[in-house]
């Protein structure tokens, strides 16, 4: 076999991804074991039978061809005027690409914005494919690192080292995986340090609709940052549609066409009857609570557990669907803390460390099961942590 490309063969970086628990996981639900898995952020609702039968009314109706390649205008001016509302920032369909899942958006934005040898910079912890999306666009990548004790949001100093020289900077509020939101100040700082370096701001907010203390506020709406700024969205997060890959980038018009002329050549386009089944969901008064709704609870029984005992620590979620829970007490990584916990009790969690090294002696708890198991899990962490904590 003749050489790969030195691209794709580094592109997970080296050393351990902080993956093989959930893999091991996964491969304990094959062979039929009772594991609660609290590891991806997949709903334990599935898409909402009305949005499915959007999709195939679509399909029936005959929108099986070739969609155009930036989107059905439909669904680009809807996204618009959603953005428009949420922002104040006069929105068109010309800053709108529609694409396969905010993952493609996030791809296209590296693309367009860095070039090969480029530095991309993102926060840690961060979403596990961060690394991999810039390392796939030819670019370096390079962390800010945060800290538990300040919430994980980014400090000035950090900003300003990591971004010297930097084409762009990737973050995300609502955090994955720290459940962190954003306030107004920390993005001042952000679209500061952007303007000062005039280098791009990448802003992933897929979700944008889960936030339970504070208030979502989109960097592209700060003065100036409109022209500085590529918004990453999707509906898999928001409406429960993982699997039908659907998602956007938001920029200026001549970084769309860009993007859009990548995505000609790559992806060529999102299936009409997806798009038309996101059209109906955004027009769907409702929808978007009602998938939203069972992580606020959930948020509320994580403070409820931990508050009975002293050894779990959490920075309190404000967003998204996750919690970073501070296992540090036991004197494990999270990394041995994940597997201990996944032989011992059947529990799946996912290491801090495959977040970052800001992540380190944390793990990441998906809130993404039933009410009361989830409950009963989270005492059994608790537990679990008590007892190592002891032995420590
Ligand atoms: N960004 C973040 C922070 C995510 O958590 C995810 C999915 N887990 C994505 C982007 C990609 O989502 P999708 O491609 O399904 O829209």
């Amino acid at each position: 076999m003749p050489q790969l490309s030195q691209r794709i063969t580094t592109l997970n970086g080296d050393g351990s991804d902080g993956w093989d628990v959930f893999y091991r996981a996964k491969a304990m639900v094959a062979a039929g074991e009772d594991v609660i898995e609290l590891t991806i952020g997949e709903h334990d609702i599935g898409t909402d039978a009305s949005i499915l039968k959007a999709m195939y009314d679509s399909a029936r109706g005959g929108h099986t061809g070739y969609a155009i390649v930036p989107g059905i205008s439909a669904l680009r001016d809807r996204v618009a005027e959603r953005v428009t509302a949420q922002t104040g920032v006069a929105t068109n369909r010309d800053n709108v690409l529609i694409t396969p899942g905010g993952q493609a958006a996030l791809f296209a934005a590296h693309m367009a914005v860095c070039a090969p040898g480029d530095t991309a910079a993102y926060i840690d912890p961060y979403y596990a494919t961060y690394p991999g999306v810039v390392r796939s666009a030819s670019a370096l990548p390079r962390t800010v690192p945060t800290h538990a004790e300040n919430g994980f949001l980014p400090e000035r100093s950090a900003l300003e080292a990591a971004c010297k020289g930097a084409a762009s900077l990737l973050i995300n509020s609502p955090n994955n995986p720290t459940g962190a939101v954003y306030p107004r100040e920390t993005l001042d700082t952000i679209a500061q340090v952007i303007m000062a370096n005039d280098m791009w701001l990448i802003s992933d907010e897929v979700y944008d609709t889960q936030v339970w203390d504070g208030a979502h506020i989109s960097p592209r709406s700060l003065p100036g940052m409109a022209d500085h700024t590529l918004v990453v969205g999707s509906m898999s997060k928001s409406h429960a549609m993982t699997g039908s890959r659907i998602g956007w980038l938001i920029g200026p018009p001549e970084a769309i066409a860009c993007a859009i002329d990548l995505a000609t050549n790559t992806t060529y386009g999102v299936p009409g009857y997806i798009q038309d089944a996101a059209l109906f969901a955004m027009e769907t008064a409702g929808l978007e609570s009602e998938v939203a709704a069972p992580f606020l609870r959930r948020r509320d029984i994580v403070e409820k557990v931990l508050s009975t005992q002293s050894i779990v620590r959490s920075v309190p979620p404000q967003g998204a669907m996750y919690v970073m829970l501070d296992i540090r007490a036991t004197g494990l990584s999270g990394e041995a803390f994940a597997n201990a916990l996944l032989d011992t009790h059947r529990i799946a969690v996912m290491p801090g460390e495959s977040f970052g090294a800001s992540a380190a002696g944390h793990v990441r708890v998906a809130m993404t099961v039933a009410d009361d198991r989830f409950e009963d899990a989270l005492y059994t962490i608790c537990q679990f942590a008590a007892g190592l904590s002891q032995a420590a």
